[in-house]
């Protein structure tokens, strides 16, 4: 079995469960390693609603600390951090001081607009479908140059409630958040989370993947489980994709260094 490399825990308000039901749940199905990778704090105000405080940190901290007792899957100390203008402003000297196995970078936000949002869906119904998702992509691109993360999460988060550009209009766009991603060194996550949404597909799409494979981006795995029965959900779909494409390894990572494994055989 594959790590799960994106759970949340239920300091960020819309997570049920405790960190031990996470952990027990990845290792009834046999998974080695996971990573919580909640959605970081920040002082600014940024979104409070879908966060922990800056000081529920420690606890969030402690809580997968006591994880680390040497019982398998082990546990590894991520974050999500939620990226939008002028979060480097705290990020760039918090994120390196909190000793992180894993920063995943995600983007939530198209200026004010919480575009994956449920409860703001409706905006897409007037919105440019094309010049969202170059937006999209253009505020990922800052992610991609930052230097902050680790790999990038979801991808292509603004297909989750069925809304998509044409392909080779995708293609022009990706294409340069891609050669980015290939040049620093960053990863990118399949998550299968977007099996549950209307989407009901991974991100990112196999296109896509198969453009990250060309230019040997190393990937992971993560569900983005928000409750424990989610964890490592449908990893076998993802594998499966990430075979199709020609990829032959994965990587794991402790104190953010990157080290490729082999996939595991059909
Ligand atoms: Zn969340
Ligand atoms: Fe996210
Ligand atoms: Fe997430
Ligand atoms: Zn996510």
């Amino acid at each position: 079995m594959l790590p799960d490399y994106h759970i949340h825990t239920a300091l960020c308000k819309h997570a049920t469960g405790d960190v031990t039901e996470y952990r027990s749940g990845a290792k009834k199905q046999g998974i080695p390693e996971i990573c919580f990778a909640d959605h970081v704090p920040n002082p600014d105000g940024y979104d409070p609603a879908h966060r922990m405080a800056l000081d529920q940190f420690s606890s969030y901290r402690e809580m997968i600390e006591a994880l680390q007792n040497g019982e398998t899957p082990e546990v590894l100390l991520g974050v999500e951090v939620d990226y939008y203008e002028g979060c480097e402003r705290f990020l760039r000297e918090w994120l390196p001081a909190q000793e992180f196995d894993f920063v995943l970078g995600s983007v939530h936000f198209i200026e004010e607009w919480g575009f994956d949002n449920p409860e703001e869906r409706h905006v897409w119904d007037s919105a440019d479908i094309t010049a969202t998702w170059r937006k999209y992509f253009n505020v990922l691109l800052k992610v991609a140059n930052s230097g902050l993360f680790d790999a990038v999460g979801h991808l292509d988060l603004p297909k989750k409630f069925g809304h998509r550009p044409k392909e080779k209009d995708l293609k022009e766009m990706v294409q340069p958040v891609l050669d980015s991603i290939a040049k620093t060194g960053m990863g990118i996550e399949l998550n299968t989370s977007g099996l549950r949404k209307p989407v009901g597909e991974i991100y990112p799409s196999p296109f896509i993947v198969a453009m990250a494979r060309e230019r040997e981006i190393p990937i992971c795995f993560g569900s983005d489980a928000h409750r424990p029965d989610d964890v490592g959900d449908r990893f076998a779909l993802a594998l499966d994709l990430a075979r199709e494409v020609g990829y032959t390894d994965y990587f794991r990572i402790r104190q953010r260094r990157k080290e490729l494994v082999r996939l595991p055989e059909a």
